[in-house]
């Protein structure tokens, strides 16, 4: 059997007319499911780091992580447009005032669009208006990247998401009401979940019509709870092989104009305990 999927690469250069290459910004914050406001301990996958293995340092100012990666990745693959990706953390995890000069300082030339990446809790009307205003006064396009990881509720109990389906469904509506895409991010692999509940997740994503997937693996990052899990024995991963027949039958059931901006989530080993 094969079938085809949407490669969001594809999705960009058909947006902008050309090829686009996101640049990661990393910004000094944290996450409320890490300083006990919504949870302790962060997420059981998640790293002192959280997503940032290869961001500049958050000290940086946000215009200079944006120069230095255009010119890197400008120099090697002859871009010229880019998106600003607020990619580490809850980067609305901020009063608005600091969330707004955030968002505008990605107001320079070369950047088409401004990307921000928040738990699905941390949401609401007075982020969205100020995304709206920016994008309305600069021309740039707005996207939002929201992490779901499983529609198993019992999983996301596991993993500590310390949020649940609803919030989940509730959030991608309110951002599709201010007319910006959104991205989602699931675990295609994790053990908690069956097939069943990664057909289901395929499924609630297609009738939501998020616009973009990231598909990640379950690797296990040094200093994490999972990684206490996996050494312990508590829990068993699966294999490389499941991985593919669960992407597989995830990509069979998925809405075919949903694009695929990964096919799997990967850390530099230095940081791994265990990846296939
Ligand atoms: S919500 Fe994101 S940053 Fe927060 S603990 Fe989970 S994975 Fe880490």
């Amino acid at each position: 059997m094969s079938f085809k999927y949407k490669v969001y690469s594809e999705a960009l250069k058909e947006k902008y007319g050309e090829k686009v290459y996101k640049l990661p910004i990393n910004l000094p914050l944290t996450c409320p499911n890490r300083d006990g406001t919504k949870g302790t301990g962060g997420c059981i996958f998640c790293g002192e780091t959280a997503a940032g293995f290869e961001s500049l340092p958050c000290n940086m100012s946000i215009k200079s992580q944006l120069e230095r990666n255009m010119d890197y990745i400008g120099s090697r693959y002859g871009a010229k447009k880019f998106i600003a990706f607020f990619q580490n953390f809850t980067n609305t995890y901020t009063d608005t005032e600091t969330f707004r000069k955030n968002i505008y300082e990605t107001a320079i030339a070369n950047i088409v669009e401004t990307c921000v990446s928040t738990r699905p809790d941390c949401i609401s009307e007075k982020y969205l208006d100020i995304l709206k205003e920016f994008s309305v006064e600069t021309g740039i396009n707005v996207s939002l990247e929201l992490g779901l990881q499983s529609s198993n509720e019992n999983t996301l109990k596991i993993i500590n998401r310390g949020h649940g389906l609803k919030e989940f469904e509730n959030a991608v509506k309110l951002v599709h009401s201010y007319g910006f895409p959104v991205c989602a991010h699931v675990i295609i692999d994790l053990p908690w979940d069956t097939d069943d509940d990664v057909i289901k997740t395929a499924k609630i994503l297609s009738r939501l019509k998020v616009e973009g997937v990231k598909m990640h693996s379950l690797y296990v990052v040094k200093g994490t709870k999972l990684a206490e899990m996996y050494e312990s024995g508590e829990v068993t991963l699966l294999s490389k092989d499941d991985y593919v027949r669960r992407a597989i039958l995830f990509l069979k059931y998925l809405d075919k104009n949903c694009a695929i901006e990964r096919i799997i989530g990967r850390a530099p080993l230095i940081f791994l305990l265990y990846k296939y």
